[in-house]
């Protein structure tokens, strides 16, 4: 729509970058609504995060004019000068990739969400960066689902210990857990799994409530399995040009 027509105060001329995404937002949120809905759960139970990677700066600087206030980022050496960019934004930002332990100081910098967390070094590490630069962080547990933990992942049974280091870190608070869909499992069957683990972890950690779960293609089944956060990145931005 452009600002002649739209009729809406505020609207201004996003370009075509913008109106795309605009459009996209458009669909995706109308998509949490309905899953909500499906659900039986109210509309705003879901939190967006939009997962920028391999897009600009600029296109987030769009999503912030559009409402956006959750994005997320899976390569440190490509989310720590986009963050340095969009720094006057103030956007929660969410690393969401795996994590290796000598990034975890340069993410501490920037991260307000780290939703990988998956051994208990990363724990220290994060820790003595978020210490260095006077931060807290919030963490949660990625979880793997299929019990091949080489794409990143605890193992279920090594939840309640990861738990308690990262409840027992000076700067580092614990959010709950996040779990990646595995190939050739139902999206369904794996988020039903994974809300069995938030369960378990909330008898002994009942503030860590959050369960990201669900990207583009099977946001509806995590919705209804219990998420609150789902991370959409083609559905908002495009296909990515590079594979990561
Ligand atoms: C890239 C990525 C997403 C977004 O995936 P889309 O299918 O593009 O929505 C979500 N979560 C993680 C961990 C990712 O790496």
């Amino acid at each position: 729509m452009s600002s002649e027509n739209s009729g809406r105060p505020g609207d201004r001329d996003l370009g075509p970058r913008g109106e795309e995404i605009a459009e996209n937002l458009r669909v995706v949120r109308r998509r949490i609504e309905d899953a909500c809905a499906a659900a039986g759960r109210p509309p705003d139970a879901v939190r967006l995060v939009v997962v920028t990677k391999t897009y600009p700066a600029s296109d987030v600087r769009l999503l912030a004019g559009l409402g956006v206030r959750d994005v997320g980022e899976n390569r440190d050496q490509e989310a720590a000068p986009k963050a340095e960019a969009c720094a006057d934004l103030k956007l929660t930002w969410h690393y969401i990739g795996q994590l290796q332990t000598n990034k975890a100081r340069s993410v501490a910098s920037y991260a307000d969400v780290v939703q990988s967390v998956d051994r208990p070094r990363l724990v220290t590490a994060l820790d003595a960066g978020a210490d260095r630069y006077g931060r807290d962080l919030l963490c949660l547990i990625q979880v793997s689902l299929d019990g091949d933990p080489g794409r990143g992942g605890a193992l279920p049974e090594d939840v309640p210990g990861l738990a308690d280091a990262i409840a027992g870190s000076r700067h580092l608070t614990l959010g709950g857990v996040m779990a990646v869909a595995p190939l050739g499992v139902e999206p369904a069957r794996a988020f039903a799994a994974l809300a069995e683990i938030s369960t378990r972890l909330r008898a002994a950690h009942p503030a860590a409530t959050m369960v990201s779960a669900g990207m583009s293609n099977d946001l509806e089944q995590a919705v209804e399995a219990g998420a609150t956060h789902v991370r959409i990145g083609t559905a908002v931005l495009g296909v990515r040009r590079l594979l990561r």
